[in-house]
């Protein structure tokens, strides 16, 4: 049988939607649009364009964001059996996320623990949210530009023997697609793997994951 490993994105994939831009739909002023823009069009990194987005909001948001995500977030089909499923069959997860601590934790926490969850940090001591990166690119990263690095955590915890698994839907995904052994994907993702020819598996819940990562442990 394969020993596989799994990186599932956050954003998109675990949630329907994208919490940041959830975020700043609610709360930011409408200065955040440019900046999104410049990120979506690739003009600005991700790293800085969202570090710019979240300095736009006053620290005292903590709590009423984290709240609001919470309410009105959708966690998508499936995943809580999902990640039974992983302990069933002890299969490391790894959740690899773009998204922010301060509610990326709030919104795992029922589901987890986790293998590890590797997301960006915040600092709320100043008077507006700053952004900390403690998951920056190694040396071999091609973009150097990523924020939290999903390929270099990738080369970091992927052991020699297994298998891995990369679940995501976006740009944010795609270096990290280039280094899986097995790609499940969905939206954007597919589009970026059929463009390069990188071979995948789509999803729209995670009962389609729990189907493709049955048919590779052949169960
Ligand atoms: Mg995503
Ligand atoms: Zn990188």
């Amino acid at each position: 049988m394969n020993k596989l490993v799994i990186f599932c994105d956050f954003d998109g994939t675990i949630t329907n939607q994208d919490n940041i831009i959830s975020i700043m739909k609610k709360f930011a002023p409408p200065e955040y649009l440019p900046i999104k823009e410049n990120i979506l069009g690739q003009r600005q990194s991700i790293r800085e364009g969202v570090a710019e987005m979240f300095d736009l909001l006053p620290v005292s948001l903590k709590d009423q964001i984290i709240s609001y995500l919470l309410e009105q977030a959708q966690i998508r089909d499936g995943f809580a059996e999902f990640v039974s499923y992983t302990k069933k069959h002890n299969i490391p997860l790894y959740i690899v996320s773009g998204g922010i601590d301060f509610f990326v934790h709030p919104m795992l926490e029922k589901f987890g623990p986790f293998s590890g969850v590797y997301c960006n940090e915040s600092d709320f001591s100043g008077e507006s949210i700053k952004i900390l990166y403690p998951h920056g690119c190694d040396e071999q990263c091609t973009s150097q530009s990523c924020g939290c690095c999903k390929p270099s955590i990738i080369r970091k915890l992927q052991g020699s023997d297994a298998l891995s698994v990369v679940i995501g839907d976006s740009i944010t995904d795609l270096e990290a697609a280039k280094l899986a052994d097995i790609v499940i994907a969905r939206d954007f993702l597919i589009e970026k793997c059929e463009e390069l020819h990188i071979s995948y598996e789509p999803f729209e819940n995670f009962q389609d994951v729990i189907n493709v990562i049955d048919k590779r442990l052949g169960v």
